[in-house]
């Protein structure tokens, strides 16, 4: 029987949370766990934290820039996030979901609303919790990769992000860092396994009940 798994119907991963919580944390472990799995790398007007590479973490762009992808039509959601410009450059994302690959997004409430209205049947929307907004503010001061207005600006903006936690599909609260990865790959596993996205598996069938025996 054809080891062939395509053609299949990808998964559009997205996971928000309020700042600190650790979804870029469980982002980048998903991604280094699944080589098949696409990161949508977004764009940003923000400026680069120390650490951060160009290209990698986010496009960093201009004010202008980003105006102009606007223009153009160029991301599949753009959201404006404490103060700064976030988008998902459409043309990567379109070529995974072509290509039956999974891609996946860590992007805000507004940018998981939009892509979900977008693309329905694709979206997996997956909201976490931080155990306490006061641990969420320790993790943002540990982190130290923000001023201090910055940290108080998004603590506050924190609860408006909560309060939309009931848009998505799944939601855990990240306090144990490795029982919290292991809920989102499992969300991920069985999202991946879904009969609609696997659509060689009509063939399959049809060849399992041809076969003779
Ligand atoms: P973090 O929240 O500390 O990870 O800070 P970031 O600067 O990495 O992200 C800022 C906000 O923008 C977060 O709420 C992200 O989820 C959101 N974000 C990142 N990329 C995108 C994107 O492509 N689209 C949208 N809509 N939001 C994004
Ligand atoms: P976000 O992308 O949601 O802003 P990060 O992944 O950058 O969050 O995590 C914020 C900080 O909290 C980082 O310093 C990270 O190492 C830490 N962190 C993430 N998950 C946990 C956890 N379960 N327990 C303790 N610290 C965590
Ligand atoms: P940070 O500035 O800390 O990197 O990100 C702040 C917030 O912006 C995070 O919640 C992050 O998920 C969100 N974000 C990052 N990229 C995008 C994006 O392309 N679109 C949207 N809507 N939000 C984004």
């Amino acid at each position: 029987m054809s080891n062939d798994r395509s053609p299949r119907r990808g998964v559009l991963l997205i996971v928000a949370s309020p700042s600190g919580a650790g979804k870029t944390s469980l982002c980048r472990r998903l991604m280094a766990d699944h080589a098949g799995l696409e990161l949508s790398i977004s764009m940003t007007t923000r400026g680069i934290r120390p650490g951060e590479v160009d290209g990698r973490d986010y496009h960093f762009v201009d004010r202008e820039a980003f105006q102009r992808l606007i223009d153009e039509d160029a991301f599949l959601e753009w959201a404006d996030v404490h103060g700064n410009l976030y988008g998902s450059p459409r043309a990567p994302i379109d070529r995974a979901l072509a290509e039956g690959r999974d891609v996946l997004f860590d992007i805000d409430w507004q940018g998981a609303r939009e892509v979900a209205r977008k693309c329905p049947e694709d979206a997996v929307r997956v909201f976490i919790l931080p155990p306490s907004l006061e641990e969420l503010k320790r993790r943002l001061v540990t982190r130290s990769q923000d001023s201090m207005d910055v940290i108080e600006r998004r603590v506050t903006n924190a609860k408006g992000e909560i309060e939309h936690a009931d848009e998505f599909d799944y939601v855990f609260v990240n306090d144990d860092f490795d029982r919290s990865y292991a809920e989102l790959a499992h969300i991920y596993h069985a999202e991946r396994s879904r009969r609609f996205r696997n659509l060689w598996v009509e063939a399959y069938r049809q060849a399992l009940l041809n076969e003779a025996v």
